[in-house]
């Protein structure tokens, strides 16, 4: 066969090439798939890696036996937060009560126990939604927390709530909705319909403990979970 001079150039430089790595003791190529793969990246620019996002344990493991405030002084457990890692509705309280602090859950007092019930009549358990607050430890007394207490907290709060990516948050009571809106306005006022906070759609409403003191409003708060449940398109 007659071959163009340059392929002919080019088979005498592979046949140089081979005997040389002969001499060298090469007896065979790797011609498996994974090394072919290889070959075929050589010379292309090197993506940057997606990042990782991070998980709810890596969060709690940097939130650690906190002390960035004084709370950490008179608690007895940090509330983290408990529930689905990938729920498409978190609820935001404010702080632990007593039975929170003693336990290190969230909301399984009076005010949880109706929490449960109101989770349940949209159709959801608490294992399907994730339920955290925005102060970690209680404020003694119940009294509200500080500035600098809910500085120190906030960022865990945001962190937590970017690791599970819901679709809808629920804030409870004038506290957690303030914080996580960023606003003065009276709960009165921002509760019934939804706001946002990153892109997510924010629902406040009234805090379980003041349904117990007023149970005229749950029918308000009734109102705002159908919203939340047709949202999250469930049926009622
Ligand atoms: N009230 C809250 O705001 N959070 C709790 O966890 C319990 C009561």
């Amino acid at each position: 066969m007659k071959y163009p001079e340059n392929i002919t150039e080019t088979i005498e430089a592979l046949q140089g090439s081979l005997e040389q790595l002969a001499r060298w003791g090469v007896r065979g190529f790797d011609c498996s798939e994974t090394s072919l793969e290889t070959l075929e990246q050589w010379g292309r620019p090197i993506e940057p890696p997606e990042p990782v996002a991070e998980g709810l344990e890596q969060i709690r493991e940097d939130l650690g036996d906190c002390r960035r405030c004084g709370l950490s002084d008179k608690r007895t457990h940090i509330v983290y937060g408990e529930g689905n890692p990938s729920a498409r509705l978190v609820f935001v309280g404010e702080g632990p009560g007593y039975e929170e602090d003693r336990s290190g859950r969230p909301f399984v007092g009076p005010a949880g126990q109706l929490l449960t019930r109101i989770i349940e009549a949209i159709k959801l358990t608490r294992d399907q939604v994730y339920i955290c607050n925005v102060i970690k430890c209680r404020p003694p007394g119940n009294r509200n927390p500080a500035t600098e207490e809910i500085a120190a907290c906030r960022p865990f709060l945001e962190r937590q709530i970017t690791a599970i990516g819901p679709e809808v948050i629920c804030t409870l009571g004038t506290f957690a909705a303030q914080t996580l809106l960023d606003t003065q306005t009276p709960i009165s006022k921002l509760r019934g319909r939804f706001h946002t906070y990153n892109g997510i759609r924010v629902m406040p409403t009234y805090h379980p403990a003041y349904l117990l003191r007023n149970p005229d409003q749950k029918r308000a708060v009734w109102e705002d979970m159908k919203k939340i449940a047709s949202q999250l398109r469930i049926p009622l």
